[in-house]
């Protein structure tokens, strides 16, 4: 599921970040996102510098779901 507040598409994009103040360098937080907030979430994300990859999500291939 999409982790935008308050969205409950289902999630296709799994976006991979790292807070350098909060996290070692090789750990990764992971958010999901559906089509519609890949961007957003990832804007957000790189706005920060804290967006590392975004990956497809194994199985996710009904993007149009
Ligand atoms: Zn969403």
């Amino acid at each position: 599921m999409c982790s935008a507040r308050g969205c409950r598409a289902a999630a296709v994009w799994a976006l991979r970040w790292n807070n350098p103040r909060l996290h070692t360098p090789e750990r990764r937080k992971t958010w999901l996102a559906c089509p519609e907030h890949r961007t957003s979430l990832g804007d957000f994300l790189d706005a920060r510098g804290f967006l590392r990859e975004v990956a497809a999500l194994p199985g996710s291939h009904t993007l149009e779901a």
